[in-house]
């Protein structure tokens, strides 16, 4: 669909340069995603890996962000190998409602209540990321919580257009659950894609 150098806005990685590929297609049908132009495949422009390996080497980009889109559907084993080969680490962005291909250092697991994530995506996660829409995604955040690695980091997110709501129950939360973090979209906020 896309794909792009920026500053990492989420997470885990939030402020480190990335290299993003952003992949159409995806079956998971939130209400409030912020990219609905991705879903259909079918009106992007394939690319070949290796040359989305060149494009990515043309820059001095670490670290490589696969996303969507949904991208695992699609097999990512060879992207995910050529980036690999290249000396580049390869992290994924994913509701886990597909089956898990490609070779990871970095999993960002982000489940939405719409299509549910895949028992194989959680065992795997290193990052659970919850999108805070309303008041029930906490016992949302809860539930995946107890199911991902002990080792795994967790992270609130407020919904962008509910930030002015929910950032301040977020807060609350954390403070009342240290465990969890909270992320921001800060590419929103200083405007990079
Ligand atoms: S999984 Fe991501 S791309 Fe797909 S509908 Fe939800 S927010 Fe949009």
């Amino acid at each position: 669909m896309e794909h792009f150098y920026t500053i990492q806005g989420e997470g885990f990685y939030q402020g480190r340069a990335a290299y993003f590929i952003r992949l159409g297609g995806c079956d998971v049908g939130c209400v409030w995603c912020d990219v609905k132009e991705s879903w259909d495949a079918d009106k992007h422009p394939l690319f070949e890996v290796k040359s989305l390996k060149i494009e990515v080497e043309k820059t001095p980009a670490e670290i490589v962000v696969i996303t969507g889109g949904e991208p695992l559907m699609h097999n990512l084993d060879e992207l995910t190998r050529e980036l690999q080969e290249a000396g580049l680490q390869t992290n994924i962005e994913t509701s886990g409602s597909s089956p898990l291909s490609g070779s990871w250092d970095w999993i960002c697991l982000s489940p939405k209540k719409f299509k549910e994530p895949l028992p194989e995506v959680i065992a795997v996660a290193n990052e659970l990321k919850i999108i805070i829409f309303n008041k029930s995604d906490f016992a949302w955040a809860k539930k995946y919580a107890a199911l991902v690695p002990a080792s795994c980091k967790l992270y609130l997110q407020p919904e962008w257009s509910k930030a002015a709501q929910m950032t301040p129950l977020i807060v609350d939360y954390i403070k009342a659950h240290p465990q969890w973090e909270l992320s921001l979209q800060i590419h929103k906020y200083i405007n990079v894609p």
